[in-house]
């Protein structure tokens, strides 16, 4: 295998997906899938489709376009409030946009007036996390703005929670978005079909703290971590060791815990502080902060501890190691979110699928 690489187990992916899913379908809801903490690789977007989602999204236009062109069989939501410069693309790639602003949706309009398309709105509601949404007093006004829009679809009513403000999603707040959603049906007479009633913190509602009338999640973390993403406690039956993370010691030595000499600012500009633990096998592994984000690694063996890092490298605590190691071996990791991003993204970390 490759190093630094991270693994991915397609088949405990479907498993995931196939799980959630189910949860979700007992509750009276769809699943759409959420791609951009793999950079939407069509080939685990494949194992999320062969779970049983409906809809795959993305936050970034590029990211759909690339499942696009590797002919994916699922319609493609636009995550993020689309860019005023990005409509022209958004409409060509995507089958519906997340929309907040009534500008937006007229330019998404005109763009799909000129394309011959008609692209479906998912209107947002701000129920207090304080990201994207309108509040909820100015939703009825820019439902019927939209609503009579040509070449675009009212289709949806849509929040978000846990995101900027941490907010937890509770059956009060998801009964005033059904609210909502049948307050724009009787002002506009649209069916408004989709009611999305947030991200994989919702999770933690299920089985029975949804209200009816919420159609659907949308769900990334949950699924490729098996972690609801409130407590991030595990998901029950949910594999949490889809994806892992592997680098490779370079250097393997006995070396005190305390540095030698005056000490001052590191690569990064703060001044480290050290706890003398004695000497300990240290291992250097070939990763560093530019490839992944260090807190959210979590050694797969609990007696190996992360020591510190600079750009290029990862400082382990080996002494304890429960195999043998030698340069040239490797040490596997766990990601929480951050790490996972990070690791997905960087070019200098291979992906692996099994
Ligand atoms: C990222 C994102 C999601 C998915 O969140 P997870 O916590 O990964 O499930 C859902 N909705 C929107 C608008 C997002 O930006």
């Amino acid at each position: 295998m490759p190093n630094p690489c991270v693994t991915v187990d397609l088949g405990k992916l479907t498993h995931n997906t196939r799980l959630a899913v189910d949860m979700c379908r007992q509750a009276g809801l769809s699943v759409m899938a959420v791609t951009k903490a793999f950079c939407a690789d069509p080939r685990i977007a494949g194992a999320m489709l062969a779970g049983g989602v409906e809809w795959l999204s993305d936050s970034r236009v590029q990211n759909l376009e690339r499942m696009r062109r590797a002919g994916l069989d699922a319609p493609l939501c636009m995550l993020r409030l689309p860019m005023l410069s990005e409509v022209e693309d958004v409409v060509r790639v995507a089958d519906m946009s997340q929309v907040s602003e009534v500008a937006t949706a007229e330019a998404l309009s005109r763009a799909a007036v000129k394309q011959g398309r008609t692209h479906k709105l998912t209107l947002m509601v701000d129920l207090g996390d304080l990201r994207e949404g309108l509040l909820p007093q100015n939703i009825l006004r820019a439902a019927e703005a939209m609503s009579r829009l040509p070449g675009v679809e009212l289709y949806g009513l849509g929040v978000n929670f846990a995101c900027y403000g941490g907010v937890i999603p509770t059956p009060a707040k998801l009964t005033e978005l059904v609210e909502l959603a049948g307050d724009i049906r009787r002002a506009t007479g649209v069916a408004l079909p989709l009611v999305s009633g947030g991200n994989s913190a919702d999770l933690h509602l299920l089985p029975d703290g949804i209200p009816r009338g919420v159609t659907q999640l949308r769900l990334g973390e949950g699924i490729l971590l098996g972690r609801e993403t409130i407590a991030r406690e595990p998901i029950t039956g949910a594999h949490l060791d889809v994806f892992a993370l592997h680098a490779e010691i370079i250097e393997l030595q006995d070396k005190p815990s305390v540095p030698d000499g005056t000490i001052g600012q590191d690569a990064f500009g703060n001044t480290p502080i050290f706890t003398d633990r004695g000497v300990r096998r240290r291992g250097i592994l070939a990763i560093g902060r530019q490839d992944v984000n260090v807190d959210g690694l979590e050694p797969v063996d609990p007696a190996v501890s992360i020591i510190g890092s600079s750009s290029d490298h990862l400082i382990v605590d080996l002494s304890d190691a429960q195999q043998p190691l030698a340069v040239g071996d490797t040490v596997s990791f766990h990601m929480r979110y951050g790490a996972l991003i990070a690791a997905m993204l960087s070019p200098y970390v291979d992906k692996v699928m099994q």
